[in-house]
């Protein structure tokens, strides 16, 4: 639709109601003057007629002349015209004509009216004189009866003269107040649509960003606190902006000084903004190109696709180490953290990444597990010679006497020790080995009950020499897809632990269920238990809960680590409950077998 200004939609019709109010009370005006003005000459007309009337009460209705002068002298002095007529209509009397020439004026309607006893007016066309004239009859009364009719007239004309001078006068004054009343409803409203022409501006300065400018405040109340409404929406506006500005800046400068590559991802997965580091990492040479793309498209990996799918279906946050080729073929290694954007609403509207390079602890673990792997190795041999010349001297009588005998038993124990640690470091090793080469491994379906029972028998002899009772129900049987002899080892480790941290004469209990997609193992004790400090560090390598006394027991530090590796390297997890002189219940979570 063509849209109009205010002024075209405002002043014509101010305007037209102007003319047409001014229209309607000048029709009025001069209807009422009319009718007042008719009222008065019929008011006089009824006085002169009355008079003549009284003129004729000396003279007989008969004495035709006399009335005709009477008539003509009355008339000239009144400047009416009067006219006598008897009860039969005939004209006796006239002030401007010849009676004798006048037809019957019985059927006229003012004489008719009259003669029946009614002062009539009528106001119509004369056919005598051929003007418009307002007649007033009024009955001439004689003992009772009416003898003849009294007419006065006076010419229409005047009145109309009259009349048609108002109507000028109304029209030239109408004109003069229509102009009068146009220019100040021009001035007033165009000093309205004037204000609203600033707001216009004023807006349209404001949605063009200069929000520092200020709209003059008009006096009107209305437009007035428009205005002020508008300045102070544009300083409030210019303030937020400034402040999201700043806050952008800051937020741009922490995030470019970061060493971690950030990525913003919307709902599509699509990037919307990233930071230099991440720039970097992803050898992107004009991260402007790369905005609105996707993010697969720069980083092609399932663990990531894994990862964002994980950050949308609720988990919120992950993490996954994803291998990429650097410019120089060489392989890097990044960690990927996820976690969801949540907007005011608490909708999820995007996923953010933070990528940590980690080549370089990945490359330093190599060397450390390599280290650790060769170191065992290498120490394995020694150790074994070492054991075997002591045990040899030990059963053959080549002892020298008891003392070198504490001395060698010492070196035996020892040597046992560092052979178990050695055992278990490579065990560790190799785990790592298989973790990183292997881990996506099917492993046939085997009986969890069967490997329980290896498990205890492993460790019987041991509980025996404790007196300890080992359980297990031997009814519920799960499958499970595992690496048996691992299983076996990790479970054996958590009976062996149970058996050594607990008084002789106890009972270790074994209990398998399934719990939703899990498949849980517990080993539980009455034993010593464990302060809850030293729990969120017991899988860690060689983290001893009392160093000096697991030493002296035999504990190297490095079972527990071991059960962890293998849950992990089957998909599952470790967990432990425990409290201080209250017993132990170790877990290891298995995904269930479908
Ligand atoms: P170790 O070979 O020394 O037993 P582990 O890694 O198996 O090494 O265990 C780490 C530490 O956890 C142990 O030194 C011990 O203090 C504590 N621990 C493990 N299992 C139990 C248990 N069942 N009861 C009490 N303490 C335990």
């Amino acid at each position: 639709m063509k849209q109009k200004r205010l002024f075209w939609q405002l002043y014509p019709g101010l305007v037209a109601v102007i003319v047409v109010a001014l229209f309607l009370s000048a029709l009025y005006a001069t209807r009422e003057t009319r009718r007042l003005y008719l009222d008065e000459i019929e008011t006089t007309l009824i006085d002169r007629g009355s008079l003549v009337k009284m003129q004729l009460v000396d003279i007989s209705i008969s004495d035709q002349p006399a009335i005709d002068s009477l008539c003509k002298q009355l008339g000239r002095v009144a400047n009416t015209r009067i006219t006598i007529v008897d009860s039969a209509g005939v004209v006796l009397g006239d002030s401007r004509e010849d009676p004798s020439m006048m037809e019957n004026h019985g059927l006229r309607p003012e004489i008719s009216g009259a003669l029946k006893g009614q002062t009539t007016s009528r106001s119509r066309f004369s056919n005598t004189l051929q003007i418009n004239m307002l007649y007033v009859a009024q009955p001439v009364m004689d003992e009772g009866k009416t003898v003849g009719v009294v007419r006065t007239s006076l010419p229409m004309d005047r009145v109309d003269l009259a009349l048609t001078s108002l109507y000028w006068k109304l029209a030239l004054s109408g004109l003069i107040i229509s102009l009068l009343a146009g220019i100040v409803g021009l001035v007033l409203i165009r000093r309205v649509t004037n204000s609203l022409e600033d707001l216009r501006l004023g807006a349209e300065r404001f949605a063009k960003g200069e929000l520092d400018t200020r709209l003059p405040v008009p006096s009107g109340i209305e437009v007035g606190s428009v205005a002020l409404a508008m300045n102070e929406m544009a300083s409030q506006l210019d303030r937020r902006i400034s402040m999201v500005m700043r806050q952008r800046n800051e937020r741009e400068a922490i995030l470019s000084s970061m060493t971690e590559g950030v990525i913003a991802l919307d709902r599509n997965e699509k990037i919307v903004s990233l930071n230099d580091a991440a720039a970097a990492l992803l050898k992107i040479e004009s991260p402007a190109n790369v905005i609105g793309s996707s993010i697969h498209e720069l980083l092609r990996h399932r663990a990531l696709i894994k990862l964002l799918g994980e950050a949308e279906g609720g988990i919120g946050t992950g993490s996954t180490e994803v291998q990429i080729s650097s410019v120089s073929g060489a392989e890097q290694s990044l960690l990927i953290n996820s976690a969801r954007l949540i907007d005011s609403g608490g909708e999820q509207m995007g996923t953010v990444l933070v990528l940590s390079d980690i080549t370089r602890i990945r490359k330093l673990e190599i060397v450390r597990k390599d280290f650790v792997a060769n170191v065992s190795h290498e120490l394995r041999t020694p150790i074994t010679a070492i054991k075997g010349a002591v045990e040899t001297i030990l059963s053959s009588n080549l002892s020298m006497n008891t003392d070198a005998d504490r001395f060698l038993q010492m070196v035996n124990k020892h040597a046992d020790r560092m052979s178990s640690i050695i055992e278990d470091l490579l065990s560790l090793a190799r785990l790592e080995d298989e973790q990183e080469n292997g881990s996506s491994e099917e492993y046939p379906t085997s009986n969890i009950l069967e490997i329980i029972k290896s498990s205890v028998q492993s460790c019987q002899a041991m509980a025996d020499a404790k007196s300890i009772e080992i359980n297990y129900d031997a009814d519920v049987s799960f499958p499970v897809k595992v690496n048996r002899l691992r299983m076996e080892q990790a479970i054996s480790n958590l009976i062996e632990n149970a058996v050594k941290y607990s008084d002789n004469g106890s009972v270790v209990k074994i209990k398998v269920e399934q719990e939703g997609d899990e498949i849980t193992i517990s080993v539980i004790d009455s034993g010593w238990g464990i302060e809850p400090q030293h729990l969120p560090r017991l899988f860690e390598r060689f983290y001893r809960v009392d160093s000096a006394r697991t030493r002296e027991i035999g504990g190297t530090g490095l079972g527990l680590a071991i059960v962890r590796h293998i849950a992990i390297s089957h998909g599952g997890r470790v967990s432990v409950e425990s409290r201080h002189a209250s017993g132990s219940c170790f877990r290891i979570h298995l995904p269930a077998t479908s």
